[in-house]
């Protein structure tokens, strides 16, 4: 296969079961090492193998770990309780990288889509949705998606390859860059002047959801390395109560991310009776709903007050009657699950093979599963002007390679000789 040097790519859809694929840090054309995604043990190992004894490589990974993670900064020049002498010796080795931005949009809504690149040429997406009394980052976990759940439009790319911790934890960084929201001051060392600065109060971005490109559970090492730097209180600092990660039902995955990240959990449910679910959510025929519900049962922190969300995409005439909202109602009952449904009205892309369901349809939904004592809101659509909306991810840079590669062939038979 023509691929760049580093660039590796998963099971092209159609698979259900795809291959991680592990990765090294990405190298660069400068030779130095971007430290971006990075855990402190690391970062530490790399000090050491560029040369400092045990006790230094420790002391500076910790500084760094701070400056890079808590503080979002990415010049060594401004880390200023570090050495003025360290400080080039870093600059000379190493870098702290974000994602490229390709393109930023802005919806009339206040949400806010940017389209990032990897260093190997591969485009993914985040969407930035503020409300009144939260902001809510979606971040990606894959380039694309290997399950192909037939009303998503990333599941209709053709590329896919796992994120980096680092590309995953870069989207929160960018978000927090792009929002002006680092901390000023330190927390740790009680410097009077910089104190006055720290303010951790009053985020926009209040929330991570990963309901972004791509299943989370099948890039589950990166995810789950870049959630811990979310929520170490030495970094990012956000509290796991406000991380929520969606998955369409890889079953044998559920229990290790109760073990071990411990967010939120959210289940792309969808259909509630096999022929339908098997055909929108192909991943149905390897883990079947009731599988799926068990290991919800079993979600170590499924409790009343961390209730598992149930995401349904209203689909005209496939999943919206009344008796597949009852039968809902006796999934859940029967599981004892603490749940609440997310009713999202399908949000329509150019090709796709549904429509949504009526608004009064989506409505007698709702009041059936409420009418049972589950809370069933249905979701507002958001940034659908900038296709930023659920399951609307699907690259524009993939579009418009497309459109390039026309672009190309008519310049080229334009220029070619005549005769
Ligand atoms: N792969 C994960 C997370 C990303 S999808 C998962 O499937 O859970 C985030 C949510 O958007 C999922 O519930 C997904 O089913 C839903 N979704 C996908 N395409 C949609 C569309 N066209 N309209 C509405 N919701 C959609
Ligand atoms: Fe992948 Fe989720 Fe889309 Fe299904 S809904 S194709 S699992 S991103």
């Amino acid at each position: 296969m023509p691929a760049m040097a580093d660039t590796h790519l998963m099971t092209i859809p159609g698979q259900v079961n795809p291959v991680p694929v592990a990765r090294d840090i990405t190298p660069r054309a400068d030779g130095r090492v971007d430290l971006l995604g990075l855990p402190k043990k690391r970062i530490t190992e790399l000090f050491a193998d560029a040369g400092l004894d045990a006790k230094q490589a420790k002391l500076r990974a910790k500084q760094v770990f701070h400056w890079l993670y808590h503080r979002g900064e990415t010049e060594f020049s401004a880390m200023t309780d570090i050495g003025k002498t360290m400080r080039p010796w870093l600059e000379e080795r190493f870098v702290v990288g974000r994602p490229d931005v390709v393109e930023a949009q802005h919806s009339s809504d206040g949400t806010r889509k940017w389209l990032l690149r990897t260093p190997d040429g591969h485009d993914y997406e985040m969407v930035f949705i503020p409300d009144a009394d939260r902001g809510t980052l979606c971040i990606s976990s894959q380039v694309g998606c290997t399950l192909n759940c037939t009303f998503c439009h990333t599941g209709t790319m053709r590329l896919v390859r796992n994120l980096t911790p680092g590309e995953i934890v870069g989207q929160v960084m960018l978000a927090r860059d792009a929002l002006g929201e680092w901390p000023k001051g330190r927390m740790d060392i009680a410097e009077e002047e910089d104190e006055a600065e720290y303010r951790a109060d009053g985020r926009l971005l209040t929330n991570i959801v990963l309901m972004g490109m791509g299943e989370p559970l099948y890039n589950f090492d990166n995810v789950r390395d870049a959630m811990k730097l979310v929520m170490d209180g030495e970094g990012l600092g956000l509290s796991r109560r406000r991380i929520t990660l969606s998955t369409s039902g890889v079953v044998p995955a559920m229990a290790r991310c109760g073990d071990e990240i411990g967010v939120n959990l959210a289940v792309s449910l969808h259909a509630v009776r096999k022929e339908v679910r098997d055909e929108i959510v192909p991943l149905n025929r390897k883990y079947g709903i009731e599988e799926l519900l068990a290991a919800c049962a079993a979600y170590p922190r499924a409790s009343n007050s961390r209730r598992i969300t149930f995401e349904y995409v209203m689909l005209r005439d496939k999943n919206d009657s009344d008796d597949d909202a009852r039968e809902l109602v006796r999934l859940l009952k029967k599981y004892d699950l603490p749940a609440k449904v997310n009713l999202i009205p399908f949000n329509p892309w150019a090709g796709a093979p549904y429509e949504c369901s009526a608004p009064d349809r989506i409505r007698s939904f709702s009041n059936i599963i409420f009418e049972a004592g589950i809370s069933a809101p249905v979701r507002t659509p958001r940034g659908r002007d900038i296709d930023a909306a659920c399951g609307q991810l699907k690259t524009a840079a993939e579009k418009k390679s497309r459109a390039q590669l026309r672009r190309e062939a008519e310049e080229e038979a334009a220029s070619a000789p005549a005769g």
